[in-house]
C-alpha cells in the first residue's frame, strides 16, 4: 500500500519515500512519504487558514463530523483491523475487539463530550458575574505511538477537533496505514478542508518541524520518555500548552489474600498482551512470599504455552514485535538480565512461527532474581519480557513499587479492602487498578507521574487541554 499525506483536502506525495515492513513476516509491503519542513509548512498554511471558520462553527456541527468518521470506522472496522495487524504485528482478533472499536469509540465519546463541555460562572453577590469562556487554541500538532496506532491516534485528535481546533496530525512511521486509511474519509465525514491534516514520516525530521513550528499552539505528545523530554525542551521556552504521555515501568502487586486465579489470568494479560507492548502493561509483578513459588510456577506453565502465529491468523494469540529494531533491543534487555544475575524462567528466545519465520517474534519471557536496583527492573523494555520479585510486608511492596523513574500505571490484587484503598493511594503513579487491568472509562484522567508524563488525557481533562480559559467580569 502507497501511503501518502492528507493536507487541506487533498492526498499529496513527497519526494522520498520510506518502506513499510509487516513485522509478521519481516517483509515491505508498502511506503510512506518522508516528510519534512516544507510538508509542515503546507500543512500549517492549511490549517491556519482553515481555523476561523472550524473554530466558529457550533459543537453540534463538529460533532457531527466526528460522528460521521466513526460511521466510516465502523463501516470498515474489519478491513482497518486487517490493515493494523499487518502494519503492527498485533493479533487481529486484538485488532478487531479492542483497537478499532476503540478508535470508533472515541470519535463519539469527543463528540458527545463537546456538546456537555459547559462554559462556568461565578456570580459576585450582586456586584459582578464572571462567566469563563473555554477558546480552541488554534493549530495542535497531535503525534502518536506505534502500539495502538489508531486506537491512540483518535485519542488525540478527537478532543483537539471536537474543541474547535484545527490539527497537524502524525502517527508513526511504523504503523502509518489505518490513520491514512481514516484521512480517506475525513472529507466525506464533512469536515472543511485544512481542519485535519495528517503527515507521514520519521520523527526527528517531520515530527521535529512540527513540533517546532512557530505557528503550533498546543503540542499532544504519546510516545517514548526521552522523545518527550526533547520535546518538551523544545516547547517549553516559547510557552506552548503541551501534554505528554510518556513510558512506564508498571508494578503488578499480588498479595497472597487475593483471589490468585483471577490475579494469574489477568497477571497473564497484564504481561504479555499486545506482545507486552501496552504502555500500561505490568513489568514488574511484586508478589507476596508466601505465594510467591505457587503464582511463579502457574505463571511460567501459562506463559510456555503461549502459542506466537500470524498476525492475520483468527486464532492468533501472540503476534510479532513492531519492528527488527525493536526486536534487538528487547533480546538485548534479555541478555542484560541474563549478565545482571537474573535466571530466565521462560521465553529469553526468539520465535519463527510456521509460515511467517521472517517475522519479529519473541517468545514470553519471565525473569526472577534480580534486585529492584538493576537496569532490567528501571528500565522500560515495552515488550514480552517481565521480571518477578517477592515481597514481604505491605511496606515493602510500596517501596518497590515506587522504585523507579517512572509513574504511569500499577495493579494490585488483594481482597483487603483497607489494604486496598491503603496501597492504592500511596502509589506514585496516574492510575491504579485493583482486582482489574486496563478496564478504562473513557470520563476518568489519563497519564502519568514522574518520567511518565505531564498533564492527563481523557474525558473533560482533553478538552481543557484542547482550550484556553478567558473569564469576563460583568460589573452588575
Ligand atoms: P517514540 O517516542 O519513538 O515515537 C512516538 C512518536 O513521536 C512517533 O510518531 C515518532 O515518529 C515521533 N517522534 C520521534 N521523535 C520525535 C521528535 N524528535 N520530535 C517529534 N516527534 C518525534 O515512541 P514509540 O517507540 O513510537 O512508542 C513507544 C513508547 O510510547 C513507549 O515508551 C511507551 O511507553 C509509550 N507510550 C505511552 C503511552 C501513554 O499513554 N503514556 C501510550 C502508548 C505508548
Amino acid at each position: 500500500m502507497e501511503v501518502l499525506n492528507f493536507v487541506d483536502g487533498e492526498f499529496q506525495k513527497t519526494a522520498q519515500v520510506l518502506e513499510n515492513v509487516a513485522p509478521g513476516t519481516g517483509e515491505v509491503f508498502g511506503t510512506i512519504p518522508r516528510s519534512g519542513s516544507k510538508e509542515v509548512e503546507k500543512a500549517m498554511a492549511a490549517a491556519k487558514r482553515a481555523f476561523p471558520v472550524w473554530s466558529n462553527s457550533s459543537a453540534v456541527e463538529r460533532a457531527a463530523c466526528l460522528d460521521r468518521l466513526a460511521d466510516a470506522v465502523r463501516e470498515h472496522a474489519s478491513v482497518l483491523a486487517k490493515h493494523e495487524a499487518q502494519d503492527n504485528g498485533k493479533p487481529i482478533s486484538l485488532a478487531a475487539q479492542v483497537d478499532i472499536p476503540r478508535a470508533e469509540k472515541n470519535l463519539r465519546f469527543y463528540a458527545s463530550g463537546i456538546q456537555h463541555f459547559a462554559s462556568k460562572s461565578h456570580a459576585m453577590e450582586g456586584e459582578a458575574i464572571n462567566y469563563t469562556l473555554r477558546k480552541p487554541l488554534g493549530v495542535v500538532a497531535c503525534i502518536s505511538p506505534w502500539n495502538l496506532p489508531l486506537y491512540l491516534f483518535t485519542w488525540k485528535v478527537a478532543p483537539a477537533l471536537a474543541a474547535g481546533n484545527c490539527v497537524v496530525a502524525k502517527p508513526s512511521e511504523l504503523t502509518p496505514v489505518t490513520a491514512y486509511l481514516l484521512s480517506t474519509w475525513v472529507r466525506q465525514a464533512g469536515f472543511p478542508d485544512g481542519v485535519f491534516n495528517i503527515l507521514h514520516g520519521l520523527g526527528p525530521e517531520v515530527g521535529e518541524a512540527l513540533v517546532n513550528h512557530p505557528d503550533i499552539a498546543a503540542v499532544s505528545f504519546t510516545g517514548g520518555t526521552l522523545t518527550g523530554a526533547r520535546i518538551a525542551s523544545q516547547v517549553a521556552p516559547k510557552f506552548k500548552k503541551m501534554s505528554l504521555e510518556l513510558g512506564g515501568k508498571n508494578p503488578a502487586i499480588i498479595f497472597d489474600d487475593a483471589d490468585l486465579e483471577e490475579a494469574l489470568r489477568m497477571t497473564l494479560r497484564s504481561s504479555f498482551a499486545n506482545q507486552g507492548q501496552i504502555c500500561l502493561c505490568g513489568s514488574r509483578i511484586l508478589i507476596q512470599r508466601s505465594v510467591y513459588d505457587t503464582f511463579k510456577l502457574s505463571l511460567v506453565a501459562k506463559a510456555s504455552k503461549m502459542v506466537a502465529g500470524d498476525p492475520l491468523h483468527p486464532d492468533t494469540k501472540l503476534g510479532a514485535v513492531v519492528s527488527e529494531a525493536h526486536m534487538q533491543k528487547i533480546m538485548s534487555y534479555i541478555e542484560l538480565a541474563k549478565d545482571e544475575g537474573g535466571q530466565v524462567l521462560c521465553g529469553g528466545h526468539r520465535l519463527h512461527p510456521e509460515g511467517v519465520e521472517g517475522g519479529f517474534y519473541v517468545a514470553p519471557t519471565i525473569i526472577e532474581g534480580l534486585g529492584p536496583q538493576c537496569r532490567t527492573n528501571q528500565e522500560e523494555i515495552f515488550g514480552p519480557v517481565v521480571t518477578l520479585q517477592p515481597f514481604d510486608t505491605e511496606e515493602e511492596a510500596l517501596k518497590l513499587a515506587n522504585d523507579t523513574a517512572y509513574g504511569l500505571a500499577a495493579t494490585l490484587w488483594t481482597t483487603n479492602l483497607k489494604r486496598a484503598h491503603r496501597v492504592a493511594a500511596g502509589i506514585e503513579s496516574g492510575m491504579v487498578w485493583v482486582n482489574t487491568w486496563l478496564l478504562r472509562d473513557l470520563r476518568t484522567p489519563f497519564g502519568g507521574v514522574k518520567d511518565s508524563g505531564l498533564g492527563r488525557e481523557g474525558g473533560f481533562e482533553a478538552l481543557e487541554f484542547f482550550t484556553e480559559s478567558q473569564n469576563i467580569c460583568i460589573k452588575l
